[in-house]
């Protein structure tokens, strides 16, 4: 038998739990919310680093870990291929293909913050879905600004900035509405691939709003990669 250690928090990594035994292990950061509807185990939390990986990995027997993380998850995807080749235990992912501009898209590429608020610069009324990134900036925003900030959980505004807090998946005709309402003029994204979240762009190219679009981060290499979770699990299928 082969026991898994799953290193969630993404929708994708959810459908794998579910198909998950009770011998194999579910992780999450602790950030969203924590399914009680499962039949495999699932721990919450940092594991302390590399080594604190490493050390559970070890402890607990795992004999596969699968990073099925978000796709700007660095840090935790890091972690897990390091602790795997200091474990010798293999590493798989999950790593959904990113969204590709269309013929109608005006996308602006930035690497970091600074150079997203250097394009921002000429815009209005954004609309941030990056997560809680912006919420450290709220006091930050310029004069000629008022920024809405989609993100999970709510926090509270201030004159420039409203907070909305939603979980996706997002339908094309609640975005149009929400788009319709707030009169956004650019929407700053995460290239994250997948179709929960991917509405706001075809709203954008409709509307022919740009998009500022934040480079997708390196990650490591692993010994085996997926694109859908799909794949991933038959693979899996051939493993027991
Ligand atoms: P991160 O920067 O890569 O990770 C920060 C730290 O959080 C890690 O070093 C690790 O702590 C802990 N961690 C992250 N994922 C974990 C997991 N599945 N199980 C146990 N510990 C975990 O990650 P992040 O960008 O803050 O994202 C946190 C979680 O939210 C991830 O699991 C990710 O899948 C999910 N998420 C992230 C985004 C995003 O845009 N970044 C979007 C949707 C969902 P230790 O070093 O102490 O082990």
């Amino acid at each position: 038998m082969t026991r898994v250690l799953l290193l969630g928090g993404t929708g994708d990594a959810l459908k794998i739990a579910r198909r998950l035994g009770a011998e194999h292990v579910y992780s999450l950061a602790g950030l969203g919310k924590v399914p009680d509807d499962l039949s495999c185990a699932v721990r919450v939390g940092g594991f302390g680093g590399s080594a604190g990986l490493a050390r559970y990995i070890e402890d607990e027997r795992i004999d596969l870990v699968i990073d099925a993380t978000h796709p700007y998850a660095a840090q935790i995807s890091a972690n897990a291929a390091a602790a795997c080749r200091d474990t010798q235990v293999p590493c798989w992912a999950l790593r959904r293909d990113a969204w590709r501009p269309q013929a109608d898209d005006d996308w602006r590429m930035v690497d970091d913050w600074y150079s997203l608020v250097q394009v921002l610069e000429s815009f209005v009324r954004p609309l941030f879905t990056l997560g809680r990134e912006p919420l450290a900036h709220l006091d930050e925003i310029a004069a000629h600004q008022f920024w809405t900030v989609r993100c999970l959980d709510p926090y509270p505004g201030n004159a420039r900035a409203r907070i909305l807090a939603a979980r996706g998946p997002f339908t094309l005709a609640g975005e149009r509405e929400l788009f319709d309402a707030e009169g956004f003029d650019v929407v700053v994204s995460k290239n994250s691939g997948g179709s929960a979240t991917e509405a706001k762009l075809e709203v954008a190219r409709e509307r022919r709003l740009p998009v500022i679009m934040l480079r997708r981060p390196d990650l490591p290499v692993v010994d085996r990669e997926f694109d859908a979770a799909s794949e991933l699990l038959a693979a899996l299928d051939n493993l027991r």
